[in-house]
This record gives structure tokens, sequence and C-alpha cells, in this order.
């Protein structure tokens, strides 16, 4: 099994001798310079590779220019001494480690002595100027890091990929370089091939570059794959793939890459796994660059190990190259950390595949119970029920905060929050199904907090760029603003797995709606107080299915972000949260805890995008209709206490664009309905509230 070489930036965007400050660039020729006092400004440079292994090498200075030089002259296993009074919290690390020798103080004559060559780079141009000069007289290569025209060497932007090293001068130009650099290093393969030219089938013998690489794609989102996975799979001939893989990796391959499609489908077809392994086996011996790329990490419930031993079985080179698994980074991209300081010193990751107490069960889930650490499930929604009884049962709170975030840092991303106890009710109720992973634990009561995520694909965008502005909730919102009205959304955020998820609503369950199980729609502008106003209705009601039909934070819009976190902070412990579309559902369950839907405004414009309704096309109109009909009808026989927030958008200014007057209308509409069906209609403005029916 190799050791995955990444390819990397080694001297980051340090190319030429970049100046400490900007303000010291001058024209690149003068640069070339080799004797600052005698070589003409044009004469060109001329580019040495270094053995700098075991051979001294003098840093002056201690700041983050010395750090990077330092670091990659680490690289090259040089001897490397440091000169500086002052020295960055990383290199007196190093120092303190023994990796490097440190000298915490000014430079003095002398210090030269045995260095093959020498970085000048404090922030004292006459220090670095002094060390120049001796270098020169030492006939010791000098690098000057404020002054390229007087500097006898320059540091190119570097790259190295397997076998091959990349160094690019580009005048004094460090930006350029390192891009250049960037470029030349991603047309190289892990071999030092031209990436993209496919190994030619060898007959009968193995090509070096024929082996199997197992690659960990990630959580979902193609960004979140590393740097060596993704040049493993560039490189590929073959691609194996799994279900929960970045799969939109594979729309960049190039077009002779054969794919072969290994999804295992939870109860669906399923390459077995003695096939796959006879795949990767073959397709390597027929001299192919493979790649078997996974969801998350290969090696956390991958399977991973058993494909190595298969291809060493075969005596066939293989690699496994990690990936970031979902355990952790799922949780995550709900704001959950695994850990947080002063809340959980830990986490166990387990698979919840096979119910507690079944005989294939190893799972001391009573030890588990005690353990006081985040539990991290995967594979477990089908299990929920009976694992938390037996949490529980062995001594876990009822009330531990629970999380379960479905189809991670993809667009379909769901966050389900609720104690332990009614977690798996929870779910079931929004019709969250795998690939999920359930977090238990005091750290999930920090899910939909305000962290921003990053990636590709932000997780659960429902609201596609040009949707309603701030059309929502869970925070109060405005009116769509006639210059953002929504465009229409060509694909509709929250998509077709989105929509698929929708269960059919049961309405034939319902219970009548008692006296005390009242309708109530809040309606208001933005900020008008209608949200706050609708909690306050519902506080000290115990329990309260909190259902929020918004985008989670991390949208990438920090307002939004803030407002969902307002919420957050608001809404008591002890209430349930369930991001959903499907009202219908939720209003039909024989539940008796309260429903506050907030809001009906960030509904509808989801629901628009599922059914891309913005542009007035006949038969979303019809999808659209059917949607709210359906919601309609199980707000009128829910038996549940149910209040929902919307937005009142009468502001009289008219929408500059067709969606959004076609929002406006729908959503005028609904409001109106809703209210004819409803046992109390409120207002709110200006943060005061009044019944209005
Ligand atoms: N090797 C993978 C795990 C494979 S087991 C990893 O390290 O992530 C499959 C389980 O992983 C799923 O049932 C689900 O529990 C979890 N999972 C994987 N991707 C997920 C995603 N994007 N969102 C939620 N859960 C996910």
């Amino acid at each position: 099994m190799g050791t995955p070489s990444a390819p990397h930036p080694a001297s980051g965007p340090d190319a030429g001798p970049a100046p400490a400050t900007s303000s010291n660039a001058g024209a690149p020729s003068q640069a070339a310079s080799a004797t600052p006092s005698t070589a003409a400004a044009d004469t060109p440079i001329y580019p040495l590779s270094l053995r700098l292994a075991g051979r001294r090498v003098l840093v002056v200075g201690g700041g983050p220019v010395a750090l990077r030089r330092v670091a990659g002259l680490r690289a090259a296993d040089a001897e490397v001494v440091v000169v500086s009074p002052r020295l960055t919290p990383a290199l007196d690390d190093m120092a303190a480690r023994g990796l490097i020798t440190a000298y915490r103080r000014a430079y003095q004559p002398g210090d030269l002595d045995g260095a093959w060559l020498v970085h000048a780079c404090t922030d004292q141009p006459q220090v670095n100027e002094a060390v120049a000069a001796e270098a020169e007289r030492q006939h010791v290569w000098c690098a000057r890091a404020d002054d390229a025209a007087a500097s006898a060497a320059w540091v190119p932007a570097v790259g190295r990929t397997g076998p091959v090293t990349v160094a690019v001068n580009a005048g004094r130009d460090p930006r350029r370089a390192g891009e250049l650099r960037d470029r030349l290093v991603d047309t190289v393969d892990a071999e030092g091939r031209l990436a993209g030219k496919a190994a030619e089938p060898v007959a009968g013998g193995q090509r070096e570059a024929a082996r199997v690489s197992i690659v960990g794609g990630g959580p979902g989102d193609p960004g979140l794959i590393t740097v060596t996975g993704l040049r493993r799979l560039r490189a590929a001939d073959v691609v194996v793939t799994d279900r929960l893989a970045p799969l939109e990796l594979l729309a960049d391959l190039a077009p002779g890459v054969q794919v072969v499609d290994a999804a295992k489908v939870p109860g669906g077809p399923a390459m077995r796994q003695d096939h796959i392994n006879h795949a990767l086996v073959e397709h390597a011996r027929a001299g192919r660059a493979v790649v078997r790329l996974k969801g998350g990490d290969p090696f956390v419930f991958g399977r991973g190990r058993e494909e190595v031993e298969a291809c060493l079985a075969a005596g066939v080179p293989v690699e496994v190259v990690p990936g970031i698994t979902s355990a952790i980074s799922v949780p995550a991209a709900a704001g959950i950390p695994v850990t947080h300081r002063g809340v959980s010193q830990g986490f166990c990751v387990l698979a919840g595949h096979v119910r507690p107490g079944d005989s294939r069960s190893s799972v001391d889930w009573a030890a588990l119970a005690r353990s006081g650490m985040t539990l991290v499930l995967l594979m477990a929604v089908d299990h929920l029920t009976a694992i938390a009884d037996t949490l529980i049962s062995a001594g876990l709170p009822a009330l531990t905060p629970g999380a379960v975030v479905s189809d991670g840092w993809t667009r379909q991303q769901r966050v389900i929050t609720a104690p332990l106890a009614e977690l798996a009710d929870a779910v079931k109720l929004a019709g969250v199904t795998n690939p999920a992973v359930v977090v238990i634990g005091d750290v999930a009561q920090l899910a939909a907090g305000d962290l921003p995520v990053a990636g590709a694909n932000p997780p659960a965008g429902p609201l596609s760029p040009g949707a309603p502005a701030a059309s929502g909730s869970p925070a109060t919102s405005g009116t769509p603003a006639p210059s953002s009205t929504p465009a229409p959304s060509s694909t509709p955020a929250g998509g077709p797995a989105a929509a698929e998820q929708l269960p059919a609503p049961v309405l034939g369950g319902t219970i009548p709606r008692t006296r005390s199980a009242r309708g109530v729609l809040v309606l208001g502008g933005a900020r008008s107080g209608k949200s706050a106003t609708a909690e306050g209705m519902l506080a000290g009601d115990g329990p309260v299915d909190y259902v929020a039909t918004g985008t989670p934070p991390g949208s990438g819009d920090a307002e939004w972000d803030t407002r969902v976190a307002e919420h957050q902070r608001r809404r008591p412990p002890h209430w349930r949260t369930i991001e959903t579309l499907a009202l219908a559902e939720v209003l039909a369950a024989p539940a008796t805890a309260p429903v506050l839907v907030d809001c009906l405004t960030t509904w509808l414009a989801r629901v628009m995008d599922d059914c891309g309704a913005w542009d007035g096309d006949q038969d979303a109109a019809r999808a659209l209709a059917a949607r709210i009909d359906e919601t309609i009808g199980a707000w009128r026989l829910t038996g549940r206490h149910v209040i929902a927030v919307s937005n009142e958008i009468g502001s009289g200014v008219v929408p500059g664009t067709a969606s959004g007057r076609r929002f406006r209308d729908e959503l005028g509409r609904l409001n109106s309905r809703i209210a004819a069906d409803s046992d109390e209609v409120w207002f709110c403005t200006a943060g005061i509230a009044r019944r209005l029916r």
C-alpha cells in the first residue's frame, strides 16, 4: 500500500525573491542580477535545483516570510539554522522540537560560516543588506526577501507531484508565478505523466501506473475531496464508484474514462463486494489506473480494508487516500461540533444498522449510555426508536439533545432536532431517511447554530439565487423587494430528491380539532415581531413541534444566518425542530404536541422552487396548486393545535418581475385561504400584535 504523495505547492505563493513589502517590487529583469554590482539589468536568471539534504542553510529573520522559507527548506531536508531575536510561534515550536536550530538574537558576522545558502528575510533592509554583503564575500548564495534587485538568488514558486517538481519564476510577480505553478502541477498526474492522457493498456503486463487507489470522496460536496483524491481521480482510467460518493466529480472526468457504478443502495441493486474486488483487480491487471471512489472515508464503514486485501492478494499495487468522514463533517454541516469545550470531551462513532439486542450487534449500548461522550450514529435511522429506548433504559436522560442530519453537504440537507425520547418520532414525521447521521449528546443542541460552513455546494440553500430575497422563516421577513424579486428558478432548489422525500399526506386518521387545538394565523410584515408573537402564544405549553421551512444557517447569507440564530436562541430547548416542507404530513400526524409553522412565506417559495412554478408554466402551476390544496386540506382537518406565521405582503409596491408578482399573488391567496380556515387571525406591526378575529 503506497503512501499518498500529495501534490502540493511546496512554497506557497512564495515565488521569486518575494518582496517583504510590495512597495519595493521592481522590473523583473533587474532582479536577475547574480551579483548586484556587476550584472546587467536584463541578464537572464540561471535556474538550478539544489539538493540540500543535510546541508546547512541559514535563515536570518523569524517572521512569516522566514516561516515560509523554513517550510520549503525542511521539505528538502536541509539543516536549517534560524537567527532572529523573535520567532513566530510555529518556528518557536520547530526549534523546541529540534527540527531547526534557532539563535534568538540579532544576526552577527560569522553566522554564515558553514552555510551553503542564506535567506535574508528580516523586516530591516540594513540587516538584509549586511547579510547579503557578507554572503557575497564568502561566495554563499543569498536570497533577499526585501529587494529582488539586490538579491543573488531567487526562490521560485514550487509545486511537487510524484517525481516531478515544478519551479516557476515569473519576473517579479509572485502571484503569477504561483498561478502558473498551480496550472502546471494540475497537468501532471501522480506518476508524473501528463494528466488526462490515459495509460494504454498493456497486454500481459503491468504498467507503472497500474494500481488501485481507494479514494475517500468526502460526504457529498465535490469540494470536500482531498487534493490527492482529486488528482487520482483526474488521472484515472477507470472509476468504480459508490452511491454516496460525490458523484458530481464524475462529470469532469475525461471522455474516455470508464465509470463502473457499484452503488450499494440499501435494499436495492448492489454490486456484490467480491465482484467489486474482482473488477478492481482485473482493471489494474490490464494496466489501468483504477480509482475506487467512496463516500466519506474508505476506512469508516467503507469496506476499504477488504478491497485493499483483495488487491494485495492479487499482487496489485494499492493505496488508500483518506477522505473526510460523514461522521464528523455531516454534523458540522448543521453547526454541530462532535466535541466542544465544556460540553463534550469525546465522541464515539458507531453503526446502527442492526438493532440493539440483535445477535449480530457487538455494541455495548449500556456502556455508551454512561460514557459521557457524544454518540454519532451512521446507518441508524431505521432503528432509531430501539436505539433511543435502549440508551434511555440504560440511564441516558430522555431529554438528552439529539439531532439527525440527512443528505449532509447536499442541497437536500435536512436537520431534525429533538430530545432523545422524541427524536425517532420527529424523524418519522419529517419523512427523513438515510443517508443520515444521528448525533446524541449535548452538542446536538448547537444544531442550526450560526456557524458558517464552507463548500462548493453549501448545504441546503433551499432558495435558489433568484428566489425572493429574505422571504421568510424562521425569521420574520420582508416582502419580496421589487428590485430583487425572483427570477425564474431553472433548477428547483431542493431538487427532485427533496420533492421525492415529501410523503403523501395521511389524512384519514385525523382527530377533529378540539377547542384548545385551534388554528391560528399570525400575519405581519418584515421585522414586525410576528414570529416572537407566535412563539409567545406557545410559551409554557410543553413540547412544541417547530416546523422550520426556511433555509438553515450556512446558506452564505450572513443576515439570514443571524436571524436563524436569533430564533434558535429564543426557542425553549425542549421544543423539537423539524425542517420540512411536508406540512400536510405534519398536520395529519396523530401527535398531540402543538405545531408552530414558521413560516408559510418560505414554505411557498420553496414549494414554488420544487414545482418550478416561478415562470408561469402551466404544468408547474397545476403542481403548485395541488400542493397548496393538499396543505390547506390538512390545515382544515388537523387535530393539532397549529399556529402559522406568514408575511403580510400588501406593501403597495409592485414587484418588478413577473415571478415576483406571481409570488405576491400566490402568497396573498394562500394567506386568505388559511385565514378563512383559522380560529384566530392576528396581525403584527411595529412590534404590536392585534387580534383581527
Ligand atoms: N465511509 C462513509 C460511511 C459509509 S456508511 C463515511 O466515512 O462517511 C453510510 C452511512 O454514512 C450512511 O448511512 C449515513 O449514515 C452516513 N452518510 C454518508 N454520507 C452522508 C451524507 N452526505 N449525509 C448524511 N449521512 C451520510
